[in-house]
């Protein structure tokens, strides 16, 4: 499995604008993130996590001309808006993608993107809705997802094999953390270093951490509050900030 990170950044991006750097140095390219998506390619398909607002230039820059599956964590539109790139994928390969949504955003979802899924006029539908159970598999490749919480509305996870995602989290509900033990790669939203009302801080997703103990975590989804080196400096072993394009093998 390969696992991209297409882009890490938090919904305004980072850095926010131009000369509103935050507490980023601005020098290093890695400061520099798109809105959050991850790639993996495993079992000969591409799976997409989300359809950022960048998701044209990420796939771009990743030399990414086929999508097998889109699978979606939650609605926001930092995680959605992205979806009419996906035409491209469509035109190219000539398929229809199927968008893996969860059943409570679905009717939202085919409302503001239906020309995508239903077509409009000339233009033919692109994409097909699929629902997710507990545990789903796409070809191959087995997949289980459960909800988080992210304030007032819930995030799925992702967990394909050892590897798991889980953006824009501020609480596991119940004993779901347990779904997570024996990563070897865990890829988790940290907005900032203090809480925010929909996102852990920096001191509780730590101790998500350290009661997981995956072999290895990345930040994702991070404001331009978060300096690369920064944090880099602040993480324990095995733990470090992602950045747009890094790439691991699993
Ligand atoms: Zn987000
Ligand atoms: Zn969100």
């Amino acid at each position: 499995m390969k696992v991209r990170i297409l882009g890490c950044g938090g919904s305004f991006g980072s850095p926010l604008a131009w000369n509103r750097n935050g507490n980023i140095d601005v020098n290093n390219p890695k400061n520099h993130r798109t809105r959050s998506s991850v790639l993996i390619n495993i079992n000969d398909q591409n799976l997409l996590i989300d359809t950022s607002p960048d998701l044209r230039a990420q796939l771009y820059n990743a030399k990414c001309t086929k999508i097998d599956a889109v699978l979606f964590t939650h609605e926001h539109s930092d995680h959605t808006s992205g979806l009419p790139d996906m035409r491209a994928m469509s035109l190219i390969n000539q398929s229809i993608i199927p968008a893996f949504i969860s059943n409570d955003i679905k009717e939202s979802m085919i409302r503001n993107y239906k020309y995508i899924f239903e077509g409009h006029k000339d233009y033919s539908p692109f994409m097909s809705v699929k629902t997710i159970d507990n545990s789903f598999s796409i070809g191959d490749t087995k997949i289980k997802t459960f909800k988080h919480n992210h304030g007032s509305i819930d995030v799925q996870t992702y967990r394909i094999g050892n590897f798991a995602y889980s953006t824009d989290l501020k609480n596991f509900y119940e004993n779901d953390i347990d779904k997570l033990k024996n990563l070897d790669l865990w890829i988790v939203g940290l907005l900032r270093y203090d809480p925010h009302p929909s996102h852990a801080g920096f001191d509780k997703i730590n101790e998500y951490i350290n009661y997981l103990k995956p072999k290895r975590t990345l930040f994702t989804h991070m404001t331009a509050l978060l300096d690369y080196e920064e944090l880099l400096s602040k993480c324990s072993e095995n733990i470090e900030p992602a950045y747009d394009g890094m790439t691991i093998e699993l």
